[in-house]
This record gives C-alpha cells, structure tokens and sequence, in this order.
C-alpha cells in the first residue's frame, strides 16, 4: 500500500515538474565551457516595444539563457514568458506599486490604501499560484539614482507595504528585488526587515547604486538573507553612457581588486543583470559581452553562481547544463 502511495507521488511530482517546466527550465546555451558559463540576466524589464525574436537571438549569441524581472506591467512580464517559455522569469509589482505610489502617496507604503489593499490581494494570488518567480522591481529609495525615471520615490525599506512583500517572500518563497540607494537611514531600515524574518529574500538591485565592499562585507557577515544584482555598475555604463552616478565594480573592464576579493569571498551572494533601457538590442549585446569578460576574472566556481547558479537556487529555476 505505501509503495502504491509513493509510486503516485513519484508520478504527481514528474507531472508537476513537466507541467512546469516552461517557467523553470533554462533553453539554449548548453554547449558553453566552465569558462564561460551560462547567464541569468536578473535585471531584465519586458517592455512591448522589444523586437523579442531579435532579443533571444542576442540572448542565444550571448549565451544568456533566462531573463527576468518587473515589466512595463505584470501582463506584459508575463506575456514574454508565455512567447518563449523557458527564456523569460516574470516579476510582479514594479509598475503598478510605483503607478499608485505616484498617484496617491504615502497611504499606499502605509497600507492605508483601498486600491493598495486590492492589488496587493491579485498579486499575492499570483504569486500563490506560481504565475511569477519575484516581486519588484521595488522602488524604495531612487532619490538620486533614477529622478527622470521614477520622480519622488523615497519610502521606509520596512514600512507596511514592504512588511506585507516580505512576508510574500517569506511564504511563497519569492526573492523581492529592491532598488534602493545604500543611505545610512534606508540600509537600518533594511536591516530591521532581513532580521524580522529570515525567511524572506532581499536581493539588492544594482548593489545599494553606493554600496561598497566594506558597507556590503558588514551587511553580508549579518544578514544570510541578504543578495546583490550587479547591473548599473558596470565601467562600460559609466564611461558609455554616463549613467551611473555609483563607483563602477571595474575600471575598463578590468574588476578593482576589493570588488574582486569581495565576490570571492561571498559567491553565494551576487547575481548579475543587464538593466538597458528600452529595447536596444545592440545596447543588450554590449553588456552581456561585458559580463564576458567579467566572469573569467574570477575563479570558475565564483564565475558559474554569479552567472547563473545563484539565481537558480534563488528563483527555484531547474539547474542549466
Ligand atoms: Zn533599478
């Protein structure tokens, strides 16, 4: 009787699997060496406008085999995973919490909100029903990073509203990815939050933009909940574009030495992103190739989790080979 039981468990467990398998199994690329693995561009936003034959065609030359995060809006987060399942991880809350954040203010991080209250109700019902791998891209704190963008967005890192996320990750199992500049008031409201709950994921959009390895080697040793994407302090961005108003992790292309000893020394807790504006597929290029030549200054075991590894176990995505 309990070997029948098992056996159908066994067989419930490869249906879910299979039936799943759109979201969570990493296409192309398998033929990379250690030397160059596989990529898991975490900082990726679907806008309608991308040309997504031409994007996945950049992502196979490049080697990227998954792409995610917040779209223009949930449905069009979605519909890029729908078009090319298996290339694309979708991210819920991006647009629609900043769209009401900038409609009706601080009632919405204070969960004083009706129309808050609501959305918060479908998008944890997405979550619950495995629809999206994270939530975000949440914009805590972008005062000086990305005024033209998102004017104003500047709310406590543990207020209500991220309370109630945090618990979502910590339920559901869903990293939050957080852009929030690494001042000395969001990062303690930062940390009251990692603390409250362990179980929840912080993944740390372009590093805290100031982070610096003595803030994020303090912040690592206390916080085993705490991760950082690595996208938007590329050199290539701030010579190219002058975008970034952070220290770059690189010089030319060639990683400053702390940035070096830091991702050595916490492997486990760096992922990697593109972050390009719109829908460039040359831009997008670029910096993957940038990411290749990143990747082999570090030893092979720290290259693999950065690249792909790390967000793997983060976002329960099947191993890529
Ligand atoms: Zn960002």
């Amino acid at each position: 009787m309990k070997w029948t039981i098992d056996r159908i468990a066994f067989f419930t467990l490869v249906l879910f699997l299979s039936s799943d398998s759109s979201l969570m199994r990493a296409g192309g690329a398998s033929a990379l060496s250690a030397e160059s693995p596989p990529i898991i561009d975490l900082h990726f936003h679907a806008i309608p406008d991308w040309d997504l034959q031409a994007l996945v065609k950049v992502m196979d030359d490049g080697g990227v085999v998954m792409a995610g995060n917040g779209g223009r809006s949930d449905s069009v987060a979605l519909s890029f995973a729908e078009k090319f399942p298996g290339r694309f991880i979708p991210f819920v809350g991006q647009r629609p919490i900043h769209d009401l954040i900038q409609k009706e203010g601080e009632q919405v991080w204070k969960l004083e909100s009706k129309a808050v209250l609501e959305y918060l109700d479908q998008l944890e019902a997405g979550v619950r029903a495995g629809q999206f791998k994270g939530i975000g891209e949440l914009f805590v704190n972008n005062i000086r990073s990305r005024p033209s963008w998102f004017p104003g967005a500047l709310y406590p890192a543990d207020s209500p509203l991220m309370q109630r996320l945090w618990a979502m990750s910590a339920t559901y199992g869903v990293p939050l990815s957080v852009h929030m500049e690494a001042t000395e008031e969001s990062v303690a409201q930062m940390e009251r939050l990692l603390v409250s709950n362990r179980q929840g994921t912080w993944i740390w959009a372009h590093a805290g933009h100031f982070g610096e390895p003595p803030l994020l080697r303090r912040l690592f040793q206390g916080h085993p909940n705490l991760y950082c994407e690595l996208s938007g302090r590329e050199g290539l961005r701030l010579e190219k574009f002058r975008r970034s108003i952070a220290e770059p992790i690189d010089y030319h292309g060639k990683l400053r030495k702390e940035w070096k000893e830091l991702l050595e020394e916490f492997p486990e807790r760096f992922v990697i992103g593109t972050d390009v504006d719109g829908h460039d597929p040359r831009t997008y290029a670029e910096m993957i190739q940038f990411w290749r030549k990143i990747l082999p200054q570090l030893s092979p075991q720290t290259a693999a989790k950065i690249a792909h590894q790390n967000a793997e176990r983060l976002l329960k995505l099947l191993p890529t080979k």
